[in-house]
């Protein structure tokens, strides 16, 4: 998945467990920015590796940010500082679960299958976009996703805009 079923995806969740939630000391307002960072953080830390620096072995643009031990170490320290870091840990283990990262163990479950990621054959900056613009139009899945996550920001910017009338 890319930015708008990660973004829009999360924005409904975020929508539901804010009509669940009345505890946590954050209005939607706050909650939302923030949720947004956590559903992208994985790919905001990993594609930028995986397209500068394929030589690490994140070709597949999923490394450290995509496993388990990472957010694991970031919900840890939402849950020991503050509300605001735990809505950025729970988007970005959301964000897990829409990668199917179970798909990918050696990644999700690093290190347990050794410190090394999987390589790809693809290399550089142009074979790794274009892998993931052939994914976007070749997977429906993918394709989908975008569409339904495009979906939900459209009604969420409809509601906040509805709001500001
Ligand atoms: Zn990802």
């Amino acid at each position: 998945m890319f930015l708008l079923a990660h973004t829009g995806i999360t924005l409904g969740a975020v929508w539901l467990i804010g009509h669940l939630d009345k505890g946590a000391g954050l209005n939607a307002a706050n909650a939302v920015p923030l949720a947004v960072l956590g559903a992208n953080l994985p790919d905001i830390i990993d594609k930028p590796i995986g397209v500068f620096a394929p030589e690490l072995g994140l070709g597949t643009g999923r490394g450290i940010a995509h496993t388990l031990a990472f957010n694991i170490v970031l919900l840890a320290l939402g849950l020991w500082l503050s509300g605001w870091l735990l809505y950025v840990a729970v988007a970005s283990i959301g964000h897990l679960i829409l990668d199917y990262m179970w798909r990918l163990p050696r990644v999700v479950f690093w290190p347990l299958y050794g410190f090394a990621f999987p390589r790809v054959g693809r290399r550089g900056f142009r074979a790794q976009i274009q892998a993931w613009w052939h994914s976007l139009w070749t997977d429906p899945r993918v394709f989908l996703t975008e569409v339904v996550g495009a979906i939900f920001i459209l009604v969420y910017v409809l509601q906040v805009y509805r709001a500001w009338l």
